[in-house]
């Protein structure tokens, strides 16, 4: 089995106690590599490592910095048919969405910061006679954690800006899916990273994660995952008065209005609703439908996602693999159950599919639709994070509102119609960080990323990732 290994002061390394645990492949539902079962003893040579290399990359001037990342990202893009291969096989994502989106992102992610670093700059401001200036100055020594459904991108995702910034880093990616951040971490010392900028420990949430939150010369942790394990991350930090930024889960929805064009709505709804397996933390699981058009807008929708190929993630024309572990398709099938006790009616989906052959003993869900539930039950309050959406209708505009708000998560909403107008009303009165109009997921990574109520607390994106990667001291004089 492919022995996974942390990644040191410029060296691959075992955990120190050489311990490991097994990681599978989703699709076959067997384990195939070995993760290293990291502890304090590893964290305290990584941050070693990175304390005695920080203060050579903070005076590194910035384009310098950007050119090592931007080595990083051609390395990505060379091997990018091997990165995405890995990713698929511990993931489950079909290969061809993790060659466009997962590894793609990996990239560009490296490319934006390194750019946005190099333009970063403070102030300037001049008030009768006092002048002052400001200096963002990197933080230190910083920890990024993040989840398992976006493995490459949301790794690169979070390190990249804290170290256009001038930081160093211990990353630690989810240990259900460490393949593609082992690989990139053996490309660092290839695109010219100095030894200790950027630091890979692999391990358990609440073993070695744990450990990183609590060290008390890391200040500064950006995370990624469940809104349970944020809250933990969170009142830990506060003991320490350490930077956090925090991105959670969602449970968001979709509103279809009865002017949209339909075809585009339903088309747009199935990529909110199914991608990555329905594993996106931005994926539209409550799909609200105005009633003149429900009924036909229903019937495509259940078509399309009983179309979605479901199937062997390494094969080309597969649209939906596996569920990312047997426990998490556990967790699924049981919110599925929840839903038919809750009086939900499945029109598509509903159960674990077998898929013949390579992958029969893989952990798959078909794209599931449920119909009938009133939106203060669970399953339509809680982030069940898989290919599960639940459908109902609505009257009026304000209606449509209420429905959207009334759950405790805030990060994403997609709303469809033909009016602008009503568009942008809608927009400004539903309660998340980021609204779609007539379209999902589009991104332009200048913007600002973050959820409101429980999915999330801060902003990523463009400079708002560089700004909590640094401090920002203002200089002041009587001109
Ligand atoms: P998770 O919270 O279980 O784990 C995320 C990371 O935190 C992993 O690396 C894990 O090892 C680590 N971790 C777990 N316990 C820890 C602890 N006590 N201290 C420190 N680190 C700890 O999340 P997950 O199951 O990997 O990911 C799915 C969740 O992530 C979903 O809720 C999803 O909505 C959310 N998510 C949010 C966004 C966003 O941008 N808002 C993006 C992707 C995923």
């Amino acid at each position: 089995m492919q022995k996974i290994l942390n990644f040191i002061g410029g060296e691959m390394r075992e955990p120190i106690g050489g311990r490991y645990f097994e990681t599978d492949d989703p699709s076959v539902g067997k384990p195939y590599a070995l993760v290293p079962d990291s502890g304090a003893e590893d964290l305290e040579r990584a941050v070693a490592a990175a304390k005695k290399a920080f203060p050579a990359w903070r005076d590194t001037p910035a384009a310098e910095r950007a050119k090592a990342m931007h080595r990083l990202a051609d390395l990505i893009e060379k091997n990018q048919d091997a990165f995405a291969r890995a990713e698929s096989i511990d993931n489950g994502r079909p290969v061809a969405g993790c060659a466009a989106v997962n590894i793609a992102r990996g990239s560009a992610n490296l490319r934006f910061f390194a750019d946005e670093g190099v333009k970063f700059a403070g102030g300037k401001f001049k008030t009768g006679k006092i002048e002052s200036y400001t200096l963002p100055q990197p933080l230190g020594v910083v920890a990024t954690i993040s989840p398992w459904n976006l493995p490459m991108l949301l790794f690169t995702w979070k390190f990249a800006p804290a170290l256009a910034a001038g930081n160093c880093v211990i990353a630690k990616p989810s240990e259900i899916t460490p393949m593609t951040a082992y690989m990139l971490s053996g490309l660092a010392n290839d695109a010219g990273i100095p030894a200790g900028v950027l630091g890979v420990l692999h391990g358990k949430g609440a073993d070695i994660g744990a450990a990183i939150t609590r060290h008390p010369d890391i200040p500064a942790i950006s995370f990624t995952g469940g809104t349970v394990t944020g809250r933990t991350i969170y009142a830990g930090a506060a003991q320490q008065l350490k930077k956090v930024s925090l991105e959670l889960g969602g449970k968001n929805p979709t509103i279809v209005f009865d002017d949209a064009d339909l075809y585009k709505a339903a088309e747009g709804a199935i990529a909110a609703g199914f991608s990555n397996q329905g594993q996106i933390c931005l994926c539209g699981s409550r799909l609200l439908v105005q009633e003149k058009i429900y009924n036909e807008f229903k019937r495509l929708f259940v078509a399309s996602a009983k179309e979605i190929k479901i199937g062997d993630p390494l094969l080309a024309e597969t649209q939906h693999g596996p569920m990312v572990s047997k426990a998490h398709m556990e967790k699924v099938l049981s919110y599925i159950d929840l839903a038919q006790q809750e009086g939900g009616k499945i029109l598509a989906g509903g159960q674990r599919h077998i898929v013949d052959g390579r992958c029969k003993d893989g952990w798959f869900i078909a794209p599931t639709v449920i119909e009938g539930l009133p939106m203060d039950c669970r399953t339509n309050q809680e982030e069940i994070f898989g290919p599960v959406v639940t459908i109902m209708p609505f009257k009026t505009e304000e209606e449509a509102v209420a429905l959207a708000n009334g759950v405790e998560y805030g990060l994403a909403a997609s709303v469809w119609t033909q009016d602008r107008e009503k568009a942008d009303r809608v927009s400004a009165q539903i309660e998340s960080g980021i609204v779609w109009q007539n379209c999902w997921n589009v991104r332009d990574l200048h913007t600002p990323f973050g959820g409101v109520k429980k999915s999330g607390v801060g902003r990523e994106g463009g400079r708002r990732a560089l700004e909590f990667f640094t401090e920002e001291k203002t200089v002041s004089r009587i001109a």
